[in-house]
């Protein structure tokens, strides 16, 4: 295994900014993994996993190590009348995941199609869109102590799932590598074709009766029509998370501005669409030097070149400031900064 100093991350996230880790090493196995904690060289400094990079802001050099996670293979583990089990390395790529099950007409992933990054950060923030969430479709998984080097297993409940969020992203927050998932699919899905534009999609295919295939297709098309591709412009995706209102604060927020949406969630709550309250603060295409807001979707930063992590941060802060002031909704970051 090589361990490389003052290596770039670069080319390493989808923002595409630069940043030096003092540390930088590649892991393909568990073994490998441990090898690589037990060194004494980073007893004292801070371990960082590193995934597809799609989901992170990098605001300045790592004096620590950055551990690739490269552990791959995908295999189905048991197999029943109605359902399947598939476990994946946490270094697969979690589009390759979704075209594995859907090729083998496995339904479940199919609305999760094309999302950037890894398998093993699906579960870190419970991955979602188009109405579907990992923690549907997941079993547990198994993960490596980055000090102490025990072996863990998480169930559903252990992971403490939440919108975006999982205990990965709260007290258990850098502690862990993740290194496989295990999924339950179905054989007989039922499709989730009811959100956004998935039913016009299938209809502009001339598809009659959806399918696994189809619904990943119509998603695919969606998202590439749509979202910003990093390798044009810098971008982790989502920089907010949607907030989640009361059914009565939603209520009264929705007699002052009637032109917002609000999607009613589990337990009396509202989920307001971030990208509606940037947009209303008048953010959307503004662009400052490389740093900017996606024309064609508010909730997307962008790094057109050569902004640096702490102009992209500044920026999202005056926007989350602007949001607050104007409609007094304080927005959460889905990014993780480093
Ligand atoms: P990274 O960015 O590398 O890491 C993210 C976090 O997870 C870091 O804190 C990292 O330390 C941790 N981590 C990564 N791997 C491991 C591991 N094996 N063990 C322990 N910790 C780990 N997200 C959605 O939920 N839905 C979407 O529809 C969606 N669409 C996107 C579209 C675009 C264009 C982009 C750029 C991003 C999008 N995202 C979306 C965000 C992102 O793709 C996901 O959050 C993805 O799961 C991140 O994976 P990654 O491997 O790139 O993680
Ligand atoms: P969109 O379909 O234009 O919808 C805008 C917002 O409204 C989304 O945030 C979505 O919430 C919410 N929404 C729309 N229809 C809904 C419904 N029927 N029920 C509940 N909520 C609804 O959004 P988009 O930007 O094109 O993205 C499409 C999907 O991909 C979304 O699910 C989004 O989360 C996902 N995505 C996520 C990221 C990321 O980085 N996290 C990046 C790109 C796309 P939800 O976000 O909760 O679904």
């Amino acid at each position: 295994m090589q361990i490389q100093e003052h290596s770039s991350l670069r080319s390493l996230n989808t923002f595409g900014l630069d940043a030096v880790a003092r540390y930088f090493a590649r892991v393909h196995s568990p073994e490998e993994a441990r090898e690589l904690l037990m060194d004494s060289r980073w007893r004292d400094l801070p371990i960082r996993v590193l995934g597809g990079g799609s989901n992170i802001l990098l605001t300045g050099d790592l004096d620590g190590l950055v551990l690739r996670n490269d552990l791959g293979g995908i295999s189905i583990v048991s197999e029943g009348p109605d359902s399947i089990d598939i476990r994946a390395g946490a270094g697969v790529n979690w589009h390759s995941l979704v075209n594995f099950c859907v090729y083998r007409n496995f339904g479940g992933l199919e609305n999760l199609s094309l999302i950037p990054g890894q398998v093993g950060a699906g579960p870190i923030q419970n991955i979602g869109a188009y109405g579907v969430e990992l923690q549907e479709h997941f079993v547990e998984l198994e993960a490596l102590h980055l000090r102490d080097l025990t072996l863990v297993r998480f169930d559903r409940e252990a992971c403490r799932f939440g919108y975006r969020d999982s205990i990965f992203k709260q007290e258990l927050r850098d502690q862990f590598l993740i290194l496989s998932v295990r999924f339950r699919l179905d054989r007989h899905p039922v499709l989730r074709t009811g959100y956004g534009a998935i039913v016009q999609e299938l209809e502009s295919m001339g598809v009659g009766e959806p399918s696994v295939q189809t619904v990943s297709e119509a998603v695919i098309r969606i998202r590439s029509s749509k979202l910003p591709d990093p390798s044009q412009a810098g971008n982790a995706g989502s920089f907010f998370k949607n907030p989640v209102l009361s059914t009565e604060e939603f209520r009264q927020f929705q007699a002052e501005h009637p032109l917002v949406a609000g999607f009613p969630q589990q337990a009396g709550q509202v989920k307001v669409s971030a990208g509606w309250l940037i947009e209303q603060c008048g953010w959307k295409g503004y662009r400052e030097g490389d740093a900017g807001v996606a024309p064609t979707q508010a909730l997307v930063l962008v790094n057109y070149g050569k902004a640096s992590g702490l102009q992209i941060a500044g920026l999202a802060e005056r926007i989350r400031d602007s949001v607050l002031q104007r409609f007094g909704i304080l927005m959460e970051r889905e990014v993780n900064t480093w």
